[in-house]
């Protein structure tokens, strides 16, 4: 299939595309890797008039650490991040995500905020924002601000961007000294998940003290797994501890139904992830 006609447009600077955006009106998207969209324009899912390319904005691609996080650029290559060292050392809940992402080519290609902007329910790195708290910047011609995770991921495919605001950077707070797993399970490699779960806690002298657990897959947009985390805060993960937070985990979902799986399957394999997922991180 080929897309259908668009006007395309290739700023050089962030002001320049949102000034492009805000004149382009809501049909206008913004091209990052392309590995969701581009599909999306074959099939003709998606007619946009116009695509503003954020590919040659140096300042979309940048990391660094600040003010005990970790910031990720919009258009960092979701495999610059994975290999990167200093999003290991701050936050290694984001590469143990990010190789569950499609294939190697495509997180060749596909960026760090395509993914969080496009919101798929089984994508890996809402899940860790939710999980770590992270803080998405967004920019419009109002201006800069600030949306929590919590917040941003609104359901499928949703977020609460405006149509003229671009995603410009993820702050992840660094999770140094906490103990942090990712776990999915698809058919095949590469596939999209039927579900899993992000992991990170702290354990001092064997009792979970903060813990965030957040399931993917389970609902529109990932969701923290509270029952869970409650049924191992302030205790030792003993086997029956980690069996108690995998009921507790099925409990807390109400998955949804598709061609891949039904709601009952999806509410096991939550509670096997999350107790496989704790195993692993007391390992
Ligand atoms: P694009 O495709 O360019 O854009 C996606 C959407 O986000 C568009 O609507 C675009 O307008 C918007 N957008 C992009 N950047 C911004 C921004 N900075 N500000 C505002 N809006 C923006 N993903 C997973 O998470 N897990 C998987 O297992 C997985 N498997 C895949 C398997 C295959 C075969 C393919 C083709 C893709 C897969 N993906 C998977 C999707 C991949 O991770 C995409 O890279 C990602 O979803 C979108 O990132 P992108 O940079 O390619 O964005």
């Amino acid at each position: 299939m080929k897309p259908p006609p668009f006007l395309y447009a290739r700023p050089q600077t962030v002001d320049e595309a949102i000034d492009l955006l805000a004149r382009s009106g809501e049909d206008a998207k913004v091209l990052a890797g392309g590995q969701s969209l581009v599909p999306l324009l074959n099939f003709r899912l998606a007619r946009p008039t116009v695509l503003i390319d954020l590919n040659r904005i140096p300042e979309l691609a940048s990391m660094g650490r600040s003010n005990g996080s970790i910031r990720i650029g919009a258009m960092v290559r979701q495999r610059t991040a994975e290999t990167s060292v200093d999003v290991r050392e701050a936050a290694p809940l984001i590469g143990q995500a990010l190789r569950y992402v499609g294939h190697l080519q495509i997180r060749n290609r596909g960026t760090v905020g395509g993914s969080i902007a496009h919101a798929d329910p089984a994508a890996e790195l809402p899940a860790v924002a939710l999980a770590t708290g992270a803080e998405m910047v967004a920019r419009s011609p109002r201006g800069e601000r600030t949306i929590l995770a919590g917040e941003f991921f609104q359901g499928p495919f949703t977020t609460a961007l405006a149509p003229d605001e671009i995603l410009v950077e993820v702050r992840f707070p660094a999770t140094e000294g906490a103990r942090t797993a990712f776990m999915e399970f698809a058919r095949r490699s590469g596939d999209f998940a039927l579900g899993g779960v992000a992991v990170i806690l702290r354990a001092d002298g064997g009792v979970v003290g903060e813990v965030s657990l957040v399931a993917l897959g389970m609902a529109g947009e990932p969701r923290r797994l509270s029952g869970a985390e409650a049924a191992i805060r302030g205790r030792e993960l003993t086997p029956d501890a980690i069996g108690e937070a995998g009921a507790a985990a099925s409990g807390d979902v109400d998955p949804f139904t598709d061609v891949h799986a039904d709601a009952e399957y999806r509410r096991e394999l939550i509670g096997v992830l999350v107790r496989r997922a704790l195993k692993e991180v007391m390992a």
